[in-house]
């Protein structure tokens, strides 16, 4: 099959290179974000592949479908950015990666976890500039402390598993509870609960209309003063604006941001020669105490080996059959 390939980066063609090794679809790399005015750009492909900050709406999907393609496979699990109605009414089928590698976004959550509170990012530079005291870097001990875990589907059971490792308390909140974390002493508790008790949250539930903005300003005011909030699931999982006003309040402890709500119109691009004209971000990057990555989580060659080989599966699956190997459709999110 021809395939376009959209917000495609050198590592993409690698590893799809490698996955696609008889090149037994033809993948077309696009540096484009796909959305309604770049969707033209498939014309020719029977499938176009997206990733996480293109935009699926209802005319994109509707310029897809006059091109005549029949399948958009995502290079991720996550696909809050598909309108399935849409897809489904134009007769698009829509593939996903459902699982890759959960520990490699568990881990860099935890990454930011230790660089916060240890300061490592100031640390660095202080260091590099030939400051070596120690003021203003003072941590606490993991070992002992109460983490939140917000979902603990395959990402955050992992953060689970690490936080154990570390001596830390676990509690969850999830709508589906994990008998096996259960069994290892996790506590699930409602949200509002898990916020009024954790010395650290961090978020690894998808992004729905029931968590779009799940920590408010509500939310935060719970929180313990001081607390740490870690956020690699999606961005608008978060209120932005009131995360600001929190900090400003210096409520919170420490901010790791993997993600960030309006990040599609920054990240995965180097903008170092522009001026950053989105002023909620800017407000972000003044604080000391967050640390913002530009959606990494992902990153590593595990985890790009199985995107890739599951892209490819997908593809494969399409064209022997007419649906995907993992497919994602309304009848199924209902279910
Ligand atoms: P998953 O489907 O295995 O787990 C999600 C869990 O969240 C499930 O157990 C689900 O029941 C739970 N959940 C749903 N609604 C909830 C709610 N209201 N409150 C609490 N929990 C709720 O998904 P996963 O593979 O663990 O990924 C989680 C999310 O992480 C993805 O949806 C995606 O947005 C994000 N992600 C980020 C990166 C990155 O690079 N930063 C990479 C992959 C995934």
């Amino acid at each position: 099959m021809d395939v376009a390939v959209f917000s495609s980066r050198a590592w993409d063609r690698v590893f799809l290179a490698a996955a696609n090794a008889d090149q037994r679809h033809e993948l077309r790399f696009l540096d484009a974000r796909l959305d309604q005015e770049t969707a033209a750009l498939a014309a020719g492909s029977q499938a176009v592949s997206a990733f996480v900050n293109d935009r699926l709406d209802a005319a994109t999907l509707e310029t897809l479908a006059r091109l005549g393609i029949g399948l958009v496979t995502l290079r991720c699990t996550g696909f809050n950015q598909v309108d399935l109605e849409a897809a489904e009414r134009l007769g698009i089928r829509i593939g996903r990666v459902p699982a890759y590698s959960p520990e490699a976004v568990a881990e860099h959550a935890v990454a930011l976890m230790l660089a916060l509170n240890r300061h490592i990012h100031r640390a660095f530079n202080r260091v590099r500039e030939g400051n070596f005291t120690l003021d203003g870097l003072m941590g606490f001990d993991m070992h002992g402390r109460t983490a939140g875990i917000v979902g603990t589907g395959a990402i955050g059971a992992a953060v689970a598993r690490i936080l154990s490792g570390f001596g830390c308390r676990i509690l969850a909140t999830d709508p589906r509870p994990d008998p096996e974390l259960v069994g290892r002493g996790v506590t699930y508790l409602p949200f509002a609960e898990l916020a009024e008790a954790s010395d650290i949250i961090t978020l690894h539930c998808p992004l729905t209309p029931a968590t779009r903005h799940m920590v408010d300003a509500g939310a935060l005011a719970r929180m313990k003063p001081g607390v740490m909030l870690i956020n690699t699931s999606r961005g608008a999982v978060v209120d932005t604006r009131a995360l600001i006003a929190a900090l400003k309040a210096g409520r919170i402890g420490s901010l790791g941001l993997d993600v960030y709500e309006e990040e599609s119109h920054l990240f995965f691009r180097d903008l170092s020669d522009s001026v950053i004209t989105d002023d909620v971000f800017a407000r972000l990057l003044t604080f000391p105490n967050v640390l913002i990555t530009a959606h990494q989580g992902f990153f590593t060659r595990e985890a790009l080996t199985v995107i890739a080989e599951t892209t490819i599966a997908n593809i494969d699956r399409f064209a022997a059959t007419g649906a995907p190997l993992h497919e994602v459709s309304v009848a199924q999110l209902a279910s």
